[in-house]
Formats: C-alpha cells, structure tokens, sequence
C-alpha cells in the first residue's frame, strides 16, 4: 500500500472522520488488521479561520504549500487536502507538493457523474460557494454538473452553522432544520441532489435527513483516498 499525506484541521472535527473512514476503507479492502498508511500534518483552524477572513490567501497557500513539502519529505506519495474551501489553493499546494493532489471535486464529480446528475444545489463556506474556481468550475468543465446555490440570506446561514456550530463540534437540531430548508429550496429550483460541499456537513445532515439524495465530499473524498493507497 502507498503512504497518503493528509493536510487536516480543518477542521480537526472532519479531519477525525477522514481518519476513520480511510481506514476502515483500507480494512475493507485489504481484510485482517490491515490499517492506512497515513501522514496527519493537523493545523491550528483558529490562525486559518483568521487568515482566511482577513484574506491572505497568500500566507495560506505558504503554508499549505510548507506543509505539503514535509508530508512529501516524510514519505507520502501523494497528498489530499481534508477541506473544500482550502482547495482555493489546491494549484499551489500542488505545485509545492510535486506529487499528486487527490481534488475533492474530482472524488464528489465523479460520482456525481455515476449517478446520472447534471444539476446538483451545492452548500459549503461562502468561500466555496462564493468562488466558482474552488469546485465549482471544475464540477462544470469535467464532469458535466451545474451547480445550484442558495440565496445570499441561506448562504450566509449555512457559512454561519459551518464556523460558528460545526467546526466547533457543536451539531444543533434548528440548524438541522435551516439546511433542510435550503435543501428543499434547491430542489424546488430544478437540483437533482445536494452537495454537502464542506467536510464538517456530513456531521449535521446524514442521508436520512436530506429530501434531495446527499453526495458527502468528506466520504466521497475518503473513498478516492483509499482507491489511491490500495492502487
Ligand atoms: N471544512 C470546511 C470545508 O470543507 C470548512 C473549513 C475550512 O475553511 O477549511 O470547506
């Protein structure tokens, strides 16, 4: 198997989903006490969450990009960022990397494709949903799905529960009830399914509770992970 280097903390409440699911993803797949050869390189989420507010995207992409190398130089044969919205900079993180960058959007349109969806309601920071370079440009040009957004009131609630509730493991039945509504407003605008289009999501709104059926980048990235290491 091929060791993967994880950039996490992103916060630290999906990056411990990632973590489980890639290894039970490797146990699945290789049986016994198989378990994934894993990188963590986990960041402090209070110094990103500022700098991305502030906007030095800049410092962030050194960042990244510094500890992207490190992962690289202990071994990882390949990297994956365990957010949507630092994809922002998946080109620089890349290019420091100089190895393969395993894109969210590639895992999430991949099986958006499968299934046949073409116009999918997309939810996640206002960064992800603000800047269509982040996911969804490349959803568009390489897998043929448009993307649906809520309105600026509903984008602005679904960033808020992300950095305020989510992120602080803090998973509340009235914001369950917000993404619903704005779940059922995208379906009513023409989505065939939902993007769950930042990695702490998944956390708040499991399968059952989506009216539209729900595509979770964290565990459609996960599984792309583990396709990855057992390659
Ligand atoms: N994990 C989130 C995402 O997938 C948001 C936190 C971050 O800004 O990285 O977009």
């Amino acid at each position: 198997m091929k060791t993967l280097g994880v950039i996490g903390g992103m916060s630290w409440e999906s990056s411990a989903v990632y973590y489980r699911l890639i290894n039970q993803g490797v146990a699945a797949r290789a049986g016994g006490l198989h378990s994934a050869p894993l990188l963590l390189h986990s960041l402090d989420f209070a110094a990103i969450a500022a700098a991305q507010a502030a906007g030095d995207w800049a410092g962030l992409a050194a960042q990244l990009g510094t500890a992207a190398q490190g992962l690289v130089r202990a071994g990882a044969g390949a990297v994956l960022l365990a957010t949507n919205t630092m994809h922002k900079l998946a080109p620089a993180v890349q290019a420091a990397a100089g190895v393969p960058l395993l894109h969210i959007a590639d895992a999430t349109g991949a099986a958006l494709q499968a299934a046949g969806i073409t116009r999918a309601g997309l939810l996640g920071t206002r960064f992800t949903m603000d800047d269509p370079a982040i996911v969804q440009d490349r959803l568009r040009l390489n897998f043929g799905v448009s993307t649906l957004l809520p309105d600026a009131p509903g984008r602005a609630e679904v960033h808020r529960v992300i950095y305020e509730e989510l992120c602080r493991g803090r998973i509340e039945d009235r914001s369950r009830v917000a993404y619903q509504q704005q779940i059922a407003a995208l379906q009513a605008a023409g989505a065939q399914a939902i993007i769950l289009g930042c990695t702490e999501i998944g956390l708040l709104i499991e399968p059952q509770h989506s009216p539209l059926p729900a595509f979770d980048t964290t565990s459609l990235h996960a599984a792309a992970a583990v396709d990855w290491i057992c390659s």
